[in-house]
């Protein structure tokens, strides 16, 4: 199954990868993640591509299809995989498609998670991420079972330094610009499906596992 999760920042895409991941036993590949990877371990594209992801801008295209074409060539890939924050331009899926035709796979579903603007701020201020297996919680919507310990590997939960209110709006405004045009892209391409992502998280998994059967 090669699955795509689509929405804003915020919209609870890395929150339902975890799900899915656990469904279909296949790896979640957030570019997002694997940026703030490379920043940890200061290397020279995680440095260069901290400059956008503190400004809440997006990374240029070409650093960020050449992390997915090496991520996919990957061995856990063989059985399909979940792309949660990628694409994000249009260059980005188009690239993607040339890259899967070349592997000769294809996209089974992109999933929309629809969160209107105006719940977004709450969401990302709200939000602690796992500082080593990055899955994200809510303080309110979706707490960890430990107050600061991730459910999954408890390693200490942290605040993304783009997880501010200055940031979100050059983040939601990036998104509307330059990532909602690919809504048109996959409906044409007859994989896009859109899911209310304002409903508590398990309801929305049960709706998502349902639109995969
Ligand atoms: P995320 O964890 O998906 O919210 O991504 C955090 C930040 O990483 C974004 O605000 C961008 O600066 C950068 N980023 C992640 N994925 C992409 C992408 N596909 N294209 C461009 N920038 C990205």
């Amino acid at each position: 199954m090669n699955l795509m999760l689509f929405g804003a920042p915020g919209a609870g895409k890395g929150t339902q990868a975890k799900f899915l991941i656990e469904k279909y036993n296949i790896p979640q590949i957030s570019t997002g993640d694997i940026l703030r990877a490379a920043i940890v371990d200061k290397t020279a594209m995680g440095m260069e591509a901290k400059k956008f992801m503190d400004a809440g801008q997006l990374v240029p295209d070409s650093t960020i299809i050449g992390i997915i074409k090496d991520r996919l060539a990957e061995s856990d890939c063989r059985n399909g995989f979940i792309l949660d924050g990628f694409p994000r331009t249009l260059a980005q899926a188009e690239a993607l498609n040339e890259l899967m035709e070349n592997m000769k796979i294809k996209l089974d579903k992109v999933i929309s998670l629809n969160v209107p603007d105006e719940l977004i701020v709450g969401r990302i201020t709200g939000r602690r991420v796992c500082s080593k297996c990055g899955a994200s919680f809510h303080v309110e919507f979706n707490p960890s079972k430990k107050e600061n310990v991730c459910d999954y590997c408890e390693a200490e939960l942290i605040i993304r330094k783009d997880d501010n209110e200055q940031t979100v709006k050059s983040r939601l405004e990036a998104y509307h610009t330059q990532t909602s045009p690919l809504i048109n892209f996959y409906t044409k391409m007859n994989l896009f499906i859109e899911l209310d992502g304002t409903k508590e998280v398990n309801e929305v998994t049960k709706d998502m596992i349902k639109a995969l059967l």
